[in-house]
């Protein structure tokens, strides 16, 4: 498969590009767009940054607007499988608010995303290898906002500051936190959705308060093997990031000052991690944020991790575009 056969060659990271399709109101008010598709199939995007002057942009894989959410979804499945087999895993969306980041990981009950898709085919697996393995499945939703953590599927709000510790064995855990146990796919739906509500209370604005935080599904994965009585134990993370959009200099004040300020500094330390795992730097700095804290398990070692950097395709973005295919470009 695909991404076995780029481990081969390279590190564990991947990095996907999927451009959002015009929007009705765009398309009807006949919006240029900047992306060139032509060598997509090569992992290349170009993007046209004025007149004819063209910038390109390679990828382990450029998706078309002609892909749709099982094609991508098929690129995220090889490393869902590989959690069964006791590695940890990183999937995540980046990019700038209103580019698909959430269509891609939670999708709409029509055209499920990855974090559905993901699930499904982890409880097919263990199906499939019951005779083999025991599996235990367990998920955790959580929010990181302004560098606190919020535990989505907890019934009362905690009293107590939610914090990262450290298990004997290296294993990052927030003690507290709900690890909800899922038996089957309806399971799975309804924690999802139990996730989803919490992410709306107490906010006026839910779509905004979701672009400012990063929304993070933590799968645990415990598999006994009952032929050798062999025990395993692996972290699947699946993330939609906060929108990578630098703040306008009108809205610099306040509690949007703050808010910004934090996603700056969290996307930042998440680019630095990979790119210190990517050059095969001796230090990594997960301390920086709460996120890359959190994901520690999942990225560096031999775990594997893939973006999406998802992008518009209109001419008014252009500059954010630039700069996550930028971001994108340092870390793989
Ligand atoms: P983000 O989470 O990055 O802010 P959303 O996922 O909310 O962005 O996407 C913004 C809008 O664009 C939504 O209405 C979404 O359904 C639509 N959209 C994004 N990507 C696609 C896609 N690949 N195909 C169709 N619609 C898309
Ligand atoms: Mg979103």
């Amino acid at each position: 498969n695909l991404f076995n056969l780029l481990q081969e060659t390279k590190g564990n990271i991947r990095v996907f590009c999927r451009c959002r399709p015009l929007n009705r109101e765009e398309a009807s008010s006949g919006y240029a767009t900047v992306v060139d598709f032509e060598t997509a199939k090569d992992g290349e995007l170009g993007i046209i940054t004025g007149g004819s002057t063209k910038k390109t942009f390679k990828f382990d894989r450029v998706y078309t607007l002609k892909d749709d959410q099982s094609d991508v979804y098929a690129d995220a499945s090889p490393l869902v499988i590989s959690v069964m087999d006791g590695y940890n895993v990183c999937i995540f969306a980046y990019g700038q608010t209103g580019t698909g980041k959430t269509f891609t990981m939670e999708g709409t009950e029509q055209k499920r995303g990855v974090n559905y898709r993901t699930l499904e085919e982890l409880f097919k697996i263990a199906g499939e290898r019951k005779e083999t393995f025991d599996y235990k499945i367990s998920v955790s939703v959580l929010e990181v906002y302004n560098e606190q953590i919020r535990d989505l599927l907890a019934t009362s709000p905690s009293s107590k500051k939610l914090e990262i510790k450290q298990a004997g064995e290296g294993f990052h855990h927030v003690p507290g936190i709900v690890e909800a146990k899922v038996e089957n796919i309806r399971d799975i739906w309804d924690v999802l959705q139990a996730g989803k509500n919490a992410r709306a209370v107490g906010s006026n604005n839910v779509n905004e308060h979701s672009s400012r935080s990063h929304c993070m599904l933590c799968i645990m994965v415990r598999a006994a093997n009952l032929m050798n009585g062999e025990c395993t134990r692996s972290k699947l993370w699946l993330v939609d990031l906060a929108g990578s959009e630098r703040l306008a200099k009108t809205d610099a004040q306040g509690e949007r000052l703050k808010e910004a300020q934090n996603i700056n500094r969290s996307l930042s330390a998440l680019g630095d991690v990979i790119f210190a795992l990517a050059s095969k730097s001796s230090h990594v700095p997960y301390r920086n944020s709460k996120l890359t804290h959190l994901l520690q398990d999942s990225l560096g070692g031999d775990s594997k991790v893939l973006m999406f950097v998802q992008i518009s395709p209109t001419e008014n973005d252009l500059s954010e575009t630039l700069s996550s295919l930028n971001f994108a470009s340092r870390v793989r």
